[in-house]
């Protein structure tokens, strides 16, 4: 209870927003706010088999995220 009160508080000198939307964050919630969360797309990368990362040394910054 101590701590919920401290950690309320804190927010009104530190409120945690969202980080698509600047908008002010809920209990609860934490980087995203459940608006944002909402409007996600669908991308069912979950249901596609596992592939290797590939992840080129010698040509720079690539992000190991890319499906092809
Ligand atoms: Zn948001």
């Amino acid at each position: 209870m101590i701590r919920t009160a401290l950690a309320d508080f804190v927010s009104l000198i530190f409120p945690q927003v969202c980080l698509a939307c600047d908008e002010p964050l809920a209990r609860g919630e934490d980087h995203i706010c459940t608006g944002c969360r909402a409007q996600f797309p669908y991308t069912d990368y979950h249901k596609l088999p596992p592939t290797r990362i590939r992840w080129p040394v010698s040509s720079g910054v690539s992000c190991p995220c890319d499906i092809p």
